[in-house]
C-alpha cells in the first residue's frame, strides 16, 4: 500500500497558494464589472485570515492595510500581487522577481515555446 503524503509545511504551502494567487491574477479579466472587483477584494481580504500560516497572513494583513489590492484590471492585480511576493521574497533574503515577466511566468510561458 502507498503511504500516505505528509501534511504541508509552510515551504510547500506557500508555493502551491502562490501558484494559485498568481495564476488566479494571471487569469482575471481585464475589465472586471463592478461585482467582479468587490468579490475579488473580498476573496483576499478573507484570505488573510484565514491563510493556515499565522504569521504571514498576518503580514499579509498589514500589507494589505499599506497597499490595498489594486482590482480594477488583470495586470493591475498581477502587478499588485507580485509586488506582494516580493515583499515577502525580501524578508526571506530571496532575489526579487521581474514583475513585467508575469505573464511570462504565470500564463504564456516563454517565447521559445519549451512549456507549449
Ligand atoms: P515561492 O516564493 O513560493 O515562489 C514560487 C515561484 O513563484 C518561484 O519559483 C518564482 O518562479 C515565482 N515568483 C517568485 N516571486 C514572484 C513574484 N514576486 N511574482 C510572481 N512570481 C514570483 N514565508 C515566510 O517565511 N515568511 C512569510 O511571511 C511568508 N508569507 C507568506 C505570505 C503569503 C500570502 C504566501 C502565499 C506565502 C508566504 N510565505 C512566507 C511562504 C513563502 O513566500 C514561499 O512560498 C516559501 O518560502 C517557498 O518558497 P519557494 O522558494 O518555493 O518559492
Amino acid at each position: 500500500q502507498e503511504r500516505m503524503e505528509c501534511p504541508p509545511d509552510s515551504q510547500i504551502l506557500g508555493r502551491a497558494t502562490w501558484t494559485f494567487l498568481h495564476t488566479m491574477a494571471a487569469y482575471y479579466p481585464d475589465r472586471p464589472t463592478a461585482n467582479q472587483q468587490n468579490m475579488m477584494r473580498s476573496l483576499l481580504n478573507s484570505f488573510s485570515h484565514f491563510y493556515p500560516c499565522e504569521w504571514c497572513a498576518s503580514h499579509m494583513r498589514e500589507e494589505m492595510k499599506k497597499e490595498p489590492p489594486v482590482v480594477n484590471s488583470r495586470w493591475g492585480l498581477s502587478q499588485w500581487m507580485c509586488q506582494l511576493h516580493n515583499k515577502v521574497n525580501v524578508i526571506q533574503g530571496k532575489d526579487e522577481f521581474d514583475c513585467s515577466k508575469v505573464d511570462e511566468r504565470w500564463r504564456d510561458g516563454p517565447k521559445d515555446g519549451s512549456c507549449d
